[in-house]
C-alpha cells in the first residue's frame, strides 16, 4: 500500500489536468449505501416488492407517484451526509489547480458541499427540482417538506406540490429509460478526453455509460481505485484495492 500510494502521488505531481470518475463507493463511504447493491435490491424487494431499477423508472414515475416518492424519499436521500476524504482530497487538487473535473454517477451532491466547481453529475442531482408544469426551481428540503405534499383535497401525500402552480414537482435524477443529459455528457467526454491522467475511483465500471466514457481517455496515467477488480484493470498504469477515501486522503493529506 504505501509504495502504491507513493506512484500516486508522484502521477499528481507529474499531472496538470486530472479527471476524477467516480462511483457509488464514492458516496458509500460518506454512509449512504448504494442501492443497487445486493443489500438495497433485497431491501427493495422486500418492502415493496419491486427491483429498485424498476421503482426508480419513468414509466413507474408516471403510474406509481406515491409509491416512487416513498422509495426515493426513503432510499436515496440522506441530509444528513458528509463529504468524506474522498471529496476533500478532489476539492483540494481542484483548488490547487491540478483537477480540472469530476465526472460522477452519484446523485447527493457531497462534490459540491465538499467545494469542488466543475463536477458532471452524469444522473443528476436529488439537490435541484423542478415543476414538471412551470419548471419553478425548488431545492430538496422543499420537497421532503410533508406540508409540501398535499393533494388537491388537502390530504397529506408523499408527492411534492408546486406552491405557484400546483403542479408535481420532479427531481432533476435520472431515472431508468431517461436520457442523460447531452451537455453533462459532451462536457465529461471533453473533460476525459483532454485529461493527462483519468483516476476513476468507487466504480466497478460496469453501469452505463461510466465503461463508454472511460474510453474517450488518451492520456498518460490511468489510475484504478477500486475495492474488487474490473474489467479494465489491464490498461491502467496503477491499480490499488482500497477505499477510495482512504487512498486520496492518505495522498492528500486529509
Ligand atoms: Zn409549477
Amino acid at each position: 500500500m504505501r509504495k502504491e500510494i507513493e506512484q500516486l502521488a508522484k502521477i499528481i505531481n507529474d499531472s496538470n489536468s486530472i479527471v476524477f470518475f467516480g462511483g457509488a463507493g464514492v458516496s458509500t463511504e460518506s454512509n449512504i449505501p448504494d442501492f443497487r447493491s445486493e443489500t438495497g435490491l433485497y431491501n427493495a424487494v422486500q418492502k415493496y416488492g419491486q427491483s429498485p431499477e424498476t421503482m426508480l423508472s419513468h414509466s413507474f414515475f408516471n403510474g406509481h407517484l406515491e409509491t416512487f416518492y416513498d422509495y426515493y424519499k426513503n432510499n436515496l436521500i440522506y441530509t444528513n451526509a458528509k463529504p468524506n476524504k474522498a471529496h476533500l482530497a478532489l476539492a483540494k487538487l481542484e483548488s490547487e489547480g491540478k483537477l480540472k473535473a469530476i465526472v460522477t454517477q452519484n446523485i447527493d451532491g457531497l462534490h459540491q458541499l465538499a467545494g469542488s466547481k466543475a463536477v458532471y453529475e452524469l444522473h443528476g442531482s436529488v439537490l435541484r427540482n423542478n415543476c414538471m408544469r412551470c419548471g419553478e426551481p425548488y431545492d430538496l428540503s422543499y420537497i421532503m417538506q410533508p406540508g409540501n405534499c398535499k393533494d388537491k383535497e388537502g390530504i397529506k401525500t408523499l408527492i411534492p406540490v408546486c406552491k405557484k402552480c400546483g403542479g408535481t414537482v420532479k427531481p432533476d435524477v435520472v431515472l431508468y429509460e431517461e436520457c442523460l443529459d447531452d451537455h453533462v455528457i459532451q462536457g465529461a467526454v471533453d473533460a476525459i478526453s483532454n485529461a493527462d491522467t483519468l483516476i476513476v475511483g468507487g466504480t466497478s465500471l460496469v453501469v452505463y455509460p461510466a465503461a463508454g466514457l472511460i474510453n474517450y481517455f488518451h492520456g498518460k496515467s490511468l489510475v484504478l481505485i477500486n475495492k474488487s477488480q474490473t474489467q479494465y484493470d489491464h490498461k491502467a498504469n496503477l491499480i490499488i484495492y482500497d477505499a477510495i477515501g482512504k487512498v486520496l486522503g492518505e495522498v492528500c493529506g486529509i
